[in-house]
């Protein structure tokens, strides 16, 4: 079985990962991580708790180019916990990375806080659909440097209404080159919005629950 290093990520963040007691993949990241890295659109369906989040932040921390100062990373999630969630996710990620940069963005937090934040280089940017959408209607957020999008608990976002937003955003993403949907259900919407947004997308599916 391929260890994370095999897979292509970084010695670094390896070292993080097994400080962390995480090494060995788990299916549904050694399937999604190598499709991310080469460029591909990627649909991923599995069980809550096989360890989603690392399968599309471990890929893009390897794609993030530090030289640039624009957001080049957007994650859509459905609620504040888990924007808070993600986020303490990468910021550990990259303890031994130097000049990454990650932002959440949700509701109920201070705009005024946020705004400041906006104005600093922000790589990637873990945001709530509604507070995403209040930036980009007031101009404070420029999303057109955007590479690779995210769209994690894509079932939980169809069942809290979401989706309108979501389609929104993504049309706001109009230079992004990379899609990756992240749920555990695959529900009509879901793949309706797939279909809609995404080129040739590698499918992966993993039913086991394994972490
Ligand atoms: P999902 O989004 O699929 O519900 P998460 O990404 O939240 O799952 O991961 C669930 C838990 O598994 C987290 O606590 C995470 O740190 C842990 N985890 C993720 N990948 C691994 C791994 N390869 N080995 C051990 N634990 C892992
Ligand atoms: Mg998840």
């Amino acid at each position: 079985m391929a260890d994370f290093l095999q897979l292509g990520i970084r010695k670094e963040i390896n070292h993080t990962l097994k400080s962390l007691g995480i090494v060995t993949p788990t299916p549904i990241q050694e399937r999604t991580i190598p499709s991310v890295l080469e460029g591909k659109d990627v649909i991923a369906k599995a069980q809550t708790g096989t360890g989603k989040t690392l399968a599309f932040v471990l890929p893009i921390l390897e794609k993030i180019d530090v030289r640039m100062s624009d957001v080049q990373a957007l994650i859509l999630t459905p609620t504040r916990e888990l924007a808070q969630q993600i986020s303490k996710e990468i910021k550990r990620m990259v303890e031994n990375v130097e000049g990454i940069n990650t932002l959440a963005v949700y509701g109920g937090q201070d705009v005024a806080h946020q705004l400041k934040k906006l104005k600093g280089a922000q790589h990637i940017v873990v945001a709530t659909p509604g507070r995403l959408l209040d930036h980009i209607r007031r101009g404070t957020i420029d999303l057109s440097t955007v590479q690779m999008l995210v769209i994690d608990e894509a079932d939980q976002m169809l069942h809290m209404g979401f989706l309108p937003e979501v389609d929104d955003i993504i049309y706001e993403t109009l230079s992004t080159r990379q899609t990756m949907l992240f749920s555990a259900t695959m529900p009509k919407e879901i793949r309706t919005l797939a279909n809609k947004y995404m080129k040739d997308p590698d499918f992966i599916e993993v039913k086991e629950k394994t972490v």
